[in-house]
């Protein structure tokens, strides 16, 4: 199969023995940056992970696949084990792909592989990705920042690496400081989260989402608030992976659902803030 070359540019070249760490964005193949598409073309084997598309992988006919997604097991030895495996596939020679869903280095385990890279001696290149936190919320309509709503956000990740809601977050002082929250692995534990954050003073009526298989065609969004969050989840068949975001950016959906926009639907409200002021500047 000929595949018409990329833009003209300085492209790195994949060598042999080397492992490029590499994120595939949040779904949508489109995502995907040119340095992990330059990957792809020159890769020997690519090792990806559950979320990464089909057609990410067809765009590399000439590489072995290798599948290094959750099927259970102790995730710490299981992640030691594809760790290792991309060191004994460098070691062999083999222009090694590693493909990651979203970014490499958020909530990846990305810095892990990389490390245990470092400590065999194999070169590497990181390729960052889009992550699902920003890019899943812009196919939602949610701009993670808007000047109106919030001079920060927090990322967050719903369960620590034992598969419960973090016990090293201070739900205290993220409700206080966070201005919007966006939280990744977040469904399991929406009831304990939302519970600690309604506790520490964060309004039952302040608006979140839940956007689930961002980015894909099979992309969900629930509007909700905070104080509904966990029974609104339950009571719908949303299942993982999903992006929970609190705060008042959510409530730009109504204007910037540009999906919907695209399939003809007016606007709900194009000004949900109240701060456009129409005609203004
Ligand atoms: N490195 C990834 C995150 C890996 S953790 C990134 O940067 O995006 C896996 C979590 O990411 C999922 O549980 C979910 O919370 C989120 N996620 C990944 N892809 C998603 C998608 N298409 N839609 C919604 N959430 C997604």
């Amino acid at each position: 199969m000929t595949q018409a070359p990329l833009p003209p540019y300085d492209w790195p070249e994949l060598l042999p023995g080397w492992v490029w760490l590499c994120g595939a964005g949040p779904g949508d193949p489109g995502l995907l940056t040119l340095h992990a598409l330059n990957a792809l073309r020159q890769a020997d084997v690519v090792v990806y992970d559950a979320l990464v598309a089909q057609e990410i992988l067809d765009w590399a006919p000439q590489a072995e696949k290798l599948y290094a997604g959750k099927r259970g097991g102790k995730p710490s030895a299981k992640q030691a084990d594809i760790s290792l495996q991309l060191v004994d596939l460098a070691r062999a020679g083999k222009r090694v792909l590693r493909l990651k869903g979203g970014d490499p280095f958020v909530f990846g385990r990305g810095g892990e592989e990389a490390q245990t890279l470092l400590a065999h001696g194999v070169n590497f290149r990181i390729i960052p990705g889009i992550s699902a936190g920003i890019g899943g919320l812009a196919y939602a309509g949610i701009p993670v920042t808007h000047r109106d709503v919030n001079q920060s956000v927090t990322f967050l990740t719903g369960h620590d690496h034992t598969g419960q809601a973090p016990g090293s977050i201070n739900w205290r002082a993220v409700a206080e400081g966070a201005q919007v929250l966006v939280i990744y692995m977040g469904m399991k534990h929406a009831r304990h989260i939302a519970g600690e954050l309604l506790a520490a003073g964060r309004p039952a009526d302040e608006p979140a989402a839940v956007v689930c298989n961002a980015t894909t065609p099979d992309q969900q969004v629930l509007e909700t608030t905070l104080g509904r969050l966990a029974d609104d989840i339950e009571a719908s068949d949303l299942q993982p992976p999903a992006i929970l975001c609190i705060g008042r950016s959510v409530l730009m959906r109504q204007a910037l659902d540009w999906q919907a926009l695209a399939a003809g639907q007016p606007p709900r409200n194009p000004d949900p803030l109240g701060t456009m002021g129409f005609g203004g500047d």
